[in-house]
């Protein structure tokens, strides 16, 4: 009887401390994150260089002392620090969720034939290397490619073919989102280079709707606004195997979210992806509205927004804070 009571106490605590053990551990983890969090947004806050897009007049105007990081993890939890809810452009990171959307009726294998999944090594709005690239668009993720693969989504009309993105996107942010009407204008005033390439596609045959709707979607698809938090929300699926962390919906074939990634590291910050995959080793999509979103598989993903961009049109203070928290952190997929 002495024996049973003594047992019951031994396992009941060896339990009980287990379970502060990993109560402790967790609350530390959490800490921990918020805390690297703001160390980035300390060490970065005052980098100079870099400046706002400007090819978009709407762009040029958005304040550039802008700055903030948020992070979803793959168990839902959301850190955030500094400008987290200021609604920005989405622009070209818009391209990798059209992506992942298009693998819902397109199989990845006919959009790495008729599209391509390689670098370009080039500006987003290259047009040699549509020329180059064996009269092809390259990559989902450069203006000729995401024109081509916005043209894969298919609707009754225009305005249901653009609906389907935008709730789809809406879906993954946990929230409705809109176009930010100004910025459209903006840009589609100013997009005559997107609709050549748009055009050019259609004559090499890598269109698959009418090129200049799909120019026309596109554009919108990249004037829909989003806060840092919003786009760590809306990446977290590409980092917890395609379920959606927060609301446990799956967003993506789990087979298929390597490819997607696989394109962000090949692509995703242009012509210095290079530069980006050697030093920091994640994969990453930058847009010239100021954001950057980089994917760290099984653990988070980290959206940052200032607005200054360096030539190749990448956030300057993004990379930094990334970078910093990347390796504060101990993220590379290449290093286990
Ligand atoms: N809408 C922009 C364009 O087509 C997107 C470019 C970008 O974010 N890199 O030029």
């Amino acid at each position: 009887m002495k024996n049973q009571i003594f047992k019951t106490l031994l396992v009941s605590g060896i339990f009980l401390s287990h379970a502060f053990f990993l109560y402790g551990q967790n609350a530390q983890e959490k800490d921990n994150i918020q805390k690297v969090l703001e160390e980035a947004w300390n060490d970065t806050k005052s980098v100079a260089g870099g400046k706002n897009a400007d090819y978009i007049p709407y762009l040029a105007n958005v304040p550039s002392g802008l700055f903030g990081i948020v992070t979803v993890t793959t168990d839902g939890k959301i850190y955030k620090t500094g400008n987290s809810d200021y609604e920005f452009g989405i622009e070209s990171i818009s391209k990798v969720f059209v992506l992942a959307l298009a693998m819902q009726t397109v199989h990845p294998d006919t959009i790495q034939k008729n599209i391509g999944v390689n670098a370009t090594g080039m500006p987003f709005n290259s047009v040699i290397a549509i020329e180059l690239e064996g009269k092809s668009p390259v990559s989902p993720i450069v203006n000729a490619g995401a024109m081509a693969t916005n043209s894969l989504i298919k609707g009754e009309t225009r305005e249901e073919q653009f609906d389907k993105i935008l709730k789809y996107f809406s879906k993954i942010a946990n929230r409705p989102l809109h176009v930010i009407s100004e910025l459209y204008q903006s840009e589609a005033a100013t997009n005559m280079h997107n609709r050549a390439i748009a055009m050019l596609l259609a004559s090499y045959g890598h269109m698959w709707a009418d090129p200049l709707d799909a120019c026309d979607s596109y554009t919108k698809q990249c004037s829909v606004g989003i806060t840092a938090e919003d786009l760590a929300m809306m990446g977290s699926f590409l980092a917890n195997g395609g379920i959606h962390p927060v609301t446990k919906e799956r967003i993506l074939k789990e087979e298929y979210v390597p490819k997607v990634l696989a394109v962000m590291s090949m692509e995703g910050l242009y012509q210095n992806t290079g530069d980006w995959m050697y030093t920091v080793g994640l994969p990453a999509k930058s847009g010239v509205g100021g954001g950057i979103l980089a994917i760290v598989p099984g653990k988070m993903a980290i959206a940052v927004f200032a607005p200054p961009l360096d030539e190749a049109g990448n956030s300057v203070k993004a990379q930094k804070a990334i970078a910093f928290m990347a390796k504060k952190l101990g993220f590379n997929i290449y290093q286990p």
